[in-house]
């Protein structure tokens, strides 16, 4: 097929262009009519007045009032483009790309070109672009290569209610700059109405308040407990779909593999109900979704069905979606804990706070009356659950972003104006372990390892693994593995999935469908590992590691691996478990490993994931005395001493190394 380019007389469809064109034009009149109609937009004037007559200004709305999509636009029509970009940081990065997506179409400009959107390891940019929208750890990166913003006239802070680690750095730094760049404008966006907090820390910057409209909202509590909160959100779901008026529903779940489930649960039961009952169209968002598929979302709902939306903690703020009527809220979400102890960080699913909860409701009540379906206890509600979301910065490993502060030349990490401290304890692992692993040289100051690893956009641990594989010469195997690991789970881990699949089989529904589909976006993510695979290769070169090739070789690859995560080693017990070695704990091997079986006597992980049990994610068999060999510092004799002067037992069905 001939591809269309610009200049040519016939889009796709064959229709002259002209035609299109004016369709086109009218589409775009209807958007600028939309934008008038948000609530944001009584406000634009007073809100560039204040914007132009401080320096810093806190901006407070409710969710969907316009603050994400219009005001960088307001800016851009009062010209402070003409200045520098206007960068516009998101935590999380389906709402970087989607807003950017919808900005462009209401500017009525190819993406990319003047809107455009940069997110880790996907750059939507151009020389034009004029307002960027990015992730908050993208922006954290930008200020390595320049320190000033110098490109910049006006920096977002947005979503800055979500205090996600990126952020409250953020923070830190652009205080700090607006002190000598008088001419950048700062806006610290939120959606809630704790705004004092970030007005204090910003020299008591003043608040603008975007009143939203609200419509009263109906909250249900469970009677009891639900023992399966997966399930009670379904039966709910149904349930507002077979006796309640017309309007969509959001279910929040808290990760991809739970909203595949309930996804296929629906299908199947949703077949059952018969021809007389509307169609219900199920609708996925979370992070790893394919783009193509995010929109869909947006669509509106076709008169006579109904729409559920099943959703991760994303649509709690960061995208707003038209139509919600009903919300389904289990109390749940995936969280980041750390321990600072042991330097062992997991996700776990947690009961989220009062003020999310507040937020998820919220979302029924956007566009009329609404009813938010608690699928927990009143007394849960007002007993158990914390008032606000710990901030990230206090419950994570902090090793990525002591190693970026410390290559902007900052030292003092226990004087930094963070907005809420981190443990101590939590600086102090993160600094032993950067110099574990010769980031850092014994007073605290980078090394030229350390400055090589700063290079790369991921975790200490990955970079080093990358940095030695210079020295075991196999830099190429070793960029693939980053990137592979770095795209997450979707191309291996399934387990649930499989569960499912295997009862579809048997039920005999439309098999072929399901399995097209995940095959598709297999060969997505194997593009997207592709694409990181090939900017990594650019890092080395940066870094002047040479690209090479010892696929002959597996021990040398793995040696490399184990110069970067030799702190995460396990040994074998009796009873089949593992127990790491330098935090002695129990932990397994996840049975989606290819080692789950085999139990390798010594092995090295690549993280710790708690469902049911403490499980170890991408494992690999480890010679104990490398551990020695290549962390001296780290490692004593005495820790690997029985494996090497003693036969272990031996694990069951343990294959001889191949
Ligand atoms: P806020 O940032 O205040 O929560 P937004 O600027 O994100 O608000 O959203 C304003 C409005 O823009 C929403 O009500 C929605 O109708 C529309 N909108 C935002 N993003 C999209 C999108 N990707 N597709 C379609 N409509 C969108
Ligand atoms: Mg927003």
């Amino acid at each position: 097929k001939a591809s269309v380019m610009d200049g040519d007389k016939f889009d796709d469809d064959g229709e002259p262009s002209e035609l299109v064109e004016s369709r086109a034009k009218s589409a775009l009149e209807k958007l600028q009519e939309d934008r008038k109609t948000l609530p944001i937009y009584t406000y634009r004037e007073s809100l560039l007045d204040a914007i132009e007559k401080h320096q810093v200004l806190v901006i407070v709305g409710e969710t969907g009032s316009g603050k994400t999509t219009q005001i960088p636009q307001y800016l851009h029509e009062a010209g402070y483009t003409k200045r520098g970009k206007i960068g516009c940081t998101q935590p999380r990065r389906v709402a970087a790309m989607s807003v950017a997506a919808r900005v462009s179409q209401e500017m009525g400009v190819k993406l990319g070109h003047e809107v455009g959107y940069s997110i880790r390891f996907e750059d939507c940019t151009s020389e034009k672009t004029v307002l960027k929208y990015m992730t908050d750890g993208m922006l954290l990166r930008e200020f390595l290569g320049e320190p000033d913003l110098a490109s910049y006239s006006v920096v977002m802070v947005d979503e800055a209610h979500e205090r996600t680690l990126s952020t409250d750095i953020l923070f830190g730094l652009v205080k700090d700059i607006a002190r000598f760049r008088p001419d950048l404008k700062l806006l610290i966006s939120s959606a809630t109405l704790d705004a004092e907090k970030f007005s204090d820390y910003f020299d008591s910057a003043p608040i603008f308040k975007i009143p939203g409209r609200r419509y009263p909202v109906e909250i249900h509590y469970t009677k009891a407990p639900e023992a399966d909160y997966l399930d009670a959100a379904i039966v709910t779901s149904l349930q507002i779909h077979v006796t309640q008026p017309p309007g969509d529903i959001l279910v929040f779940l808290t990760g991809q593999e739970e909203i595949e489930t309930a996804e296929e649960i629906m299908k199947h039961r949703t077949r059952g109900l018969g021809t007389k009952i509307a169609e219900l169209i199920i609708c996925p968002i979370y992070a790893n979704l394919p783009t193509e598929l995010q929109s869909k979302i947006f669509e509106p709902t076709p008169e006579g069905a109904r729409k559920v939306v099943l959703a991760t903690n994303i649509a709690e703020t960061s995208l707003t979606i038209d139509g919600i009527k009903y919300v389904i809220d289990p109390g749940f979400c995936k969280m980041k804990s750390y321990n600072p102890r042991t330097g062992m960080e997991s996700l776990l699913i947690t009961p989220i706070s009062k003020a999310s909860a507040m937020q998820r409701a919220g979302r029924s009540g956007r566009t009329g009356p609404g009813k938010c379906y608690r699928l927990y206890t009143a007394y849960n509600y007002y007993n158990d659950l914390d008032d606000n979301t710990v901030p990230e910065v206090q419950r994570t490993n902090l090793a990525n972003v002591v190693l970026s502060l410390k290559s902007l030349g900052i030292h003092d990490l226990l004087h930094f104006d963070f907005m809420d401290p981190p443990p101590s304890e939590a600086l102090l692992k993160a600094l032993e372990l950067l110099f574990a692993l010769s980031a850092l040289n014994k007073v605290g100051e980078l090394t030229k390892v350390g400055r090589r690893m700063a290079e790369f956009p991921l975790d200490p641990m990955l970079s080093k693994m990358i940095v030695a594989s210079d020295k075991y010469k196999c830099s190429d195997e070793i960029i693939s593995i980053a990137a592979m690991l770095s795209i997450g789970n979707s191309i291996f881990y399934r387990p649930k999935d499989k569960q499912v699949h295997a009862d579809n089989a048997r039920l005999n529904f439309h098999m072929g469908n399901v399995g097209d589909h995940i095959a598709l976006l297999k060969v997505r993510s194997m593009k997207r590992a592709r694409d990181i695979r090939d900017q990594l290769e650019g890092l080395l070169e940066r870094v002047e590691i040479e690209l090479v090739s010892n696929m002959s070789d597996n021990e040398t690859i793995k040696k490399a691996i184990t110069s970067g995560f030799f702190p995460h080693s396990a040994k074998l017990q009796k009873n089949g478990s593992y127990r790491t070695v330098k935090h002695p704990q129990t932990v397994h091997i996840h049975p989606s490993s290819g080692l789950s079986q085999v139990l390798p006597r010594w092995v090295i992980y690549h993280e710790l994931v708690l469902t049911t049990k403490e499980y170890m994610r991408q494992v690999t068999e480890l010679k104990p005395e490398w551990l020695v060999e290549i962390a001296p510092h780290y490692y004593q004799l005495k820790d690997v001493e029985d494996a090497l002067s003693k036969k272990m037992p031996r694990g069951e069905g343990r294959a001889q190394e191949g």
